[in-house]
């Protein structure tokens, strides 16, 4: 059974992300959305927690993806599979050099493990989740860049947050 790996940290999961993972679907027999810890990336809008469900919410309609989380090195979740590929989605050139990086450093700790990437959608380039909790700040509408299961919980914690309006 073939595993694909889509790791990110989905804070929130957007339609650049579900396109992504739409596209990775129909490609292999299943697909594990992880939920990475990034230490790098601080005050997030959501909870690990709270992003598992609200993505858990939104791949219901897929019968082959899951969602998953792990507080580790990616290189180590993936050896919980045999053969299980990582697919990443390449926005624009900007994406390139880390995701490069990233893909060459998890190599060398589990040499097995390829990264393959899906170019992203022409509609969705441009789109971040960063992007997201700016535009849902000053209550945007956001029907354009995120999937409506979650619509309501991403402007709900933007008026709630510091900063919100
Ligand atoms: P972000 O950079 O938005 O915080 P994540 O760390 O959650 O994104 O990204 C997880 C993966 O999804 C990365 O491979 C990233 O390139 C990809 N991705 C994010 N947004 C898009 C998009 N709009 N189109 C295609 N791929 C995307």
């Amino acid at each position: 059974m073939s595993t694909a790996i889509c790791p990110g940290s989905f804070d929130p999961v957007t339609l650049g992300h579900l396109n992504i993972i739409r596209r990775t679907s129909r490609i292999f027999d299943k697909v594990v959305v992880l939920v990475a810890y990034n230490a790098a990336k601080q005050r997030p809008m959501f909870t690990i927690e709270e992003r598992v469900e609200m993505i858990s919410r939104v791949v219901a309609r897929f019968r082959n993806v899951e969602v998953d989380t792990y507080d580790g090195l990616l290189a180590e979740y993936a050896k919980r599979y045999k053969d299980a590929i990582i697919v990443k989605g390449l926005r624009a050139s900007t994406d390139f050099e880390n995701e490069f990086r990233m893909a060459q450093i998890n190599k060398t700790i589990n040499p097995a493990l390829e990264t393959m990437f899906l170019t992203s959608s022409e509609k969705y380039t441009f789109l971040s989740s960063s992007v997201v909790r700016e535009l849902a700040g000053y209550g945007a509408d956001l029907s354009e860049f995120l999937p409506r299961e979650i619509i309501k919980d991403v402007l709900a914690r933007a008026g709630a947050g510091a900063g919100g309006r």
